[in-house]
């Protein structure tokens, strides 16, 4: 087990890199506590995968170091790290049976021929591979395969890490649900450090207790899905996380109030409006769409809005308004008056955030 240190990497796949776009990732700098349940979140592109390698060794970081434990393990390769790392598709030996799959990376272990079978019915047992142990890899269906490559990963209890890249791409969307569950369940048992990459945000947020969210080759905020709902450290973050994502309004910042161009003020907490004051780059507000307040009567403080249409999503509608030719969602729970025609839109002052340049000021 281990306690895993990213410092300053950076990393680019060309000969030559100048420019900014030409690295894959810009600067990591970054700590994943021994024992920590975590999802590396973002889209794809973002650099997810090769963060993942460079943690286990396939990828050389062309600058900066990964520390296991502060021990410098940055020029050592894969199987010198001691790591377990699953992949997007099945990794496995077709014509080994199922049983000798999960065995192998115990066997070079000396670990005795007992406490290998008790380890590989373990882990059979809870992935629901049992009925296959005698069976070659070879004749099973991409998701059974995709259990065993799995399987192999989580088979040794003392590696220093599992790392997981969107590990369940092949398998149906019913029993993704259940392996996610297990995957949680074996992290509380096991209690080593998971880094689960993903860029699907249910999985991360039901899986990790910290997420970190990447763009473009950066972690911009590793949190809780918590943190990440309620204060997200930069505006990718609040347009990832939630569904609808967060709405931002451009504005300028007079006395204690957020001026929006062509809708009107809204007022802020004095010391945000004071920190927007003094800030020189570009501002804008940021509202959750549950927090969003629909009036039918605009008055002094809100901002104008026209409906341009609601959906209904059983136990909840999200309504799209319209703000001085921009679009913000509300989200309105089943009890909530639907509105129609010209509104008054407020926003509750303990959940507007206020970005500069993309990033939160706090
Ligand atoms: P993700 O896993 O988040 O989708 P990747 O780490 O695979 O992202 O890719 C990050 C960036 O690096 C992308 O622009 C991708 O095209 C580029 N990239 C990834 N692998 C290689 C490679 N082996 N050679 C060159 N470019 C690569
Ligand atoms: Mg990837």
């Amino acid at each position: 087990m281990a306690r895993i240190e990213l410092s300053k990497i950076a990393h680019s796949y060309h000969p030559n890199p100048a420019e900014p776009a030409d690295y894959a990732l810009k600067r990591i700098h970054t700590v994943w506590k021994d024992g920590g349940a975590y999802a590396l979140l973002g889209p794809s592109g973002c650099g997810k995968t090769t963060l993942l390698n460079i943690i286990s060794g396939l990828v050389t970081p062309s600058r900066g170091q990964v520390l296991y434990d502060d021990r410098d393990v940055t020029p050592l390769p894969p199987e010198k790290r001691n790591i377990a790392q699953v992949f997007q598709f099945p990794v496995l030996y077709d014509t080994m049976s199922v049983y000798n799959n999960l065995a192998f990376p115990l066997r070079n272990r000396k670990m005795s021929d007992a406490r290998i079978k008790e380890r590989v019915l373990e882990v059979a047992d809870s992935l629901d591979l049992t009925p296959f142990l005698n069976k070659k890899a070879a004749g099973l269906a991409a998701d059974a395969k995709q259990k065993i490559s799995l399987g192999r990963g989580l088979v040794r209890s003392d590696v220093a890490a599992i790392l997981f890249d969107e590990p369940l791409t092949v398998i149906d969307p019913q029993m993704k649900w259940e392996l996610r569950r297990k995957l949680k369940e074996i992290h509380e048992q096991l209690k080593l450090t998971f880094i689960y990459v993903t860029h699907d945000q249910t999985e991360a947020l039901t899986f990790a207790d910290q997420v970190a969210v990447m763009f473009e080759g950066e972690i911009v905020q590793l949190g809780s899905p918590q943190d990440l709902f309620e204060n997200p450290e930069h505006r990718f973050v609040g347009y990832f996380i939630g569904s609808p994502g967060m709405n931002f309004l451009k504005c300028t910042i007079e006395g204690a109030s957020a001026h929006i161009d062509g809708a009107g003020c809204i007022e802020l907490a004095p010391e945000i409006a004071e920190k927007g004051r003094k800030a020189d780059g570009k501002l804008e507000i940021g509202i959750r769409p549950m927090y969003l307040k629909i009036h039918t009567r605009w008055t002094k403080g809100m901002l104008k809005a026209g409906v341009k249409g609601v959906e209904d999503l059983g136990s909840y509608r999200i309504v799209t308004l319209d703000v001085a030719g921009r679009t913000l969602k509300a989200m309105l729970s089943e009890s909530e008056a639907v509105p129609e025609g010209t509104v008054g839109v407020s926003f509750p002052r303990q959940w507007i955030r206020l970005f500069e340049d993309g990033w939160l000021i706090k």
